[in-house]
């Protein structure tokens, strides 16, 4: 593989349900030099989530602090909590050479592609909103009123489908998986992302 000089982003967005917590811990474990990106958050932990791993999980005075520092690359209050990226986080990551994948709502997308405006856009879709139900009453860690919530802005968060470079359709996981693997691989042999220096070493 060409060596490349900063890591890319790839951004995947999804109405809740439709699986992309799911695929983004997946693809970290089979595409090699791409790691999550931890957000921070003021929702209360899922049974199960781990601080500092699944999100940091703070309170809200503490990330109202953070945005007023100029600390979140981008931020949204999406179901009544806030989320937001670290500049930090981020640009260390890239930094270090490695691609992120950030799990983030339509709004942060948008706010990434104007600051980034070479990172890879994915939108996850479920098969049908009644799947969408079934996962989101499968997951059981989301009250009725939040379930019907999330349900509710599904139909919004998928008219935005359009502002993505990628849609994937995630019926079969492991198919989802094969088909964000090929993307992110695909992306990373772009012309554009190649490490020019290995070409001129290469013509010298
Ligand atoms: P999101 O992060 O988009 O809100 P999750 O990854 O938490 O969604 O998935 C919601 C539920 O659906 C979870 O219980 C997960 O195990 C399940 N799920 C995810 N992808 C699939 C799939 N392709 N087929 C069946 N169930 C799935
Ligand atoms: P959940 O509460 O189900 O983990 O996430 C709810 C929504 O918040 C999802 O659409 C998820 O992609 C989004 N989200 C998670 N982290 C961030 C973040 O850092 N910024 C933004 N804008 N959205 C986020």
């Amino acid at each position: 593989m060409l060596k490349r000089r900063k890591g890319s982003l790839f951004i995947i967005s999804a109405p809740s349900g439709a699986g992309k917590t799911t695929l983004c811990k997946k693809i970290v474990t089979t595409v090699d030099s791409l790691v999550p990106s931890v957000s921070f958050t003021t929702r209360k932990p899922r049974g199960g989530e781990v601080n500092d791993l699944d999100y940091t999980f703070i309170g809200e005075e503490e990330f109202r602090e953070m945005i007023a520092g100029g600390d979140f690359v981008e931020w949204a209050e999406v179901h009544g909590n806030l989320y937001g990226t670290s500049r930090d986080r981020l640009e260390g990551l890239m930094d270090s050479g490695l691609d992120v994948i950030l799990d983030i709502d339509t709004q942060g997308a948008r706010q990434i592609r104007k600051l980034y405006g070479d990172g890879v856009f994915i939108f996850i879709l479920p098969p049908s909103i009644e799947i969408l139900r079934r996962r989101l009453e499968k997951r059981r860690s989301n009250s009725r009123e939040d379930m019907a919530r999330r349900l509710g802005a599904a139909i919004d968060e998928i008219k935005e489908y359009n502002n993505y470079d990628y849609v994937i359709i995630n019926d079969v996981l492991k198919d989802s998986v094969r088909l964000l693997e090929a993307i992110i691989i695909a992306e990373r042999h772009k012309t554009e992302r190649t490490d020019k220096s290995i070409i001129e070493k290469i013509l010298a």
